[in-house]
């Protein structure tokens, strides 16, 4: 018995000395980037709240040192068609915090049922205060995020969309780690709502494991189509669950040894030189666009965390 406990114990000794040295191995690289500015909220209208959850967000973004980014859709700042100054300040705490914003359309209109003209058009209209404030830092408006990451559903609508951003000198910020983060932030809200704050709890700690997961199957489809790990590419929103949560998935990250890197140096990996030719409907990782690119198997996809049906129901969405 004696004998068999030591066994036990020296194995999970070994188990525990091996996974730290793999961890100690690997240094990872990651770029957070934060859609949807000032904020992704469904309850939440009044400004302050916008500032207080902000202020909360950034408080772990500045704790962490993470080079973050913020896409904004100018849209939210107003109300009624008129500037919101409560809303505008929660946008000015990223500049003070010396973050880098982008443009993420005025409007988040849906490119694949939108005209050409009109969309450009909503980027060029989410440019205004954005540059305006980037310039209080001496910084350009560079990087473009397109909303749902809907980057065209035909080879010409794709190819008119990445001239016109080349036209105007944007980058565009690819993801490699998309997710369901919206959906548990919907179910959280849902929660908040309802002031459930154990279910709140409940979710908010599911969600960390969940994008945990999620990064892990990601740097898993990295080494089989790169045969290394890549810099990653975050998607997560300005929203309540990250106010909450982001400390707790900051953590989580650096216990897998994720060194937080800003978009530009997750650029310079060439991976994000691969060619992309996927025009599905869906808005996908670019891991997968270069893989659908490459033509590999079905298979190749296995394995991807879902969001539970719990979460989902919550959030009252039919499916991802
Ligand atoms: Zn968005």
């Amino acid at each position: 018995m004696f004998k068999n406990i030591l066994l036990l114990t020296f194995s999970t000794i070994l188990i525990n000395s091996f996974s730290i040295a793999q961890n100690f191995e690997t240094q990872r690289f990651i770029a957070v980037t934060f859609d949807d500015l000032p904020m992704n909220t469904k309850y939440l209208g009044d400004g302050n709240q916008w500032i207080e959850q902000t202020q909360k967000l950034l408080l772990t973004i500045k704790k962490y040192k993470i080079p973050a980014i913020g896409f904004v859709n100018e849209y939210k700042l107003y109300v009624n068609e008129v500037l919101d100054s409560s809303r505008l300040k929660a946008l000015q705490l990223w500049i003070d915090a010396d973050l880098e914003l982008g443009n993420h359309t005025f409007s988040h209109p849906d490119y694949h049922n939108t005209e050409n003209e009109e969309f450009f058009a909503d980027i060029i209209k989410g440019e205004k205060i954005t540059k305006k404030l980037l310039s209080q830092k001496n910084k350009m408006l560079e990087y473009f995020r397109h909303p749902f990451l809907h980057t065209g559903n035909s080879l010409e609508k794709k190819k008119a969309l990445e001239d016109f951003l080349k036209e105007q000198n944007y980058t565009v910020a690819p993801v490699t780690i998309d997710n369901g983060e919206w959906i548990y932030a919907r179910a959280y809200e849902n929660a908040y709502n309802n002031k459930d704050s154990e279910l709140m709890k409940q979710i908010g700690s599911e969600y960390v494991s969940y994008m945990i997961d999620k990064t892990i199957y990601f740097e898993n489809q990295s080494v089989k189509l790169f045969g290394r790990e890549i810099k990653q590419i975050l998607l997560v929103h300005a929203n309540m669950i990250n106010a909450d949560y982001f400390d707790e998935l900051a953590k989580e990250l650096l216990k897998r040894n994720y060194s937080f890197i800003s978009l530009n140096e997750a650029l310079t990996d060439s991976a994000y030189e691969t060619e992309d030719t996927f025009i599905g409907r869906g808005g996908i990782s670019w891991l997968h666009r270069w893989s659908y690119t490459r033509k590999v198997d079905k298979s190749f996809f296995a394995g991807e965390p879902e969001v539970p049906k719990s979460i989902l129901e919550i959030a009252e969405i039919e499916s991802e």
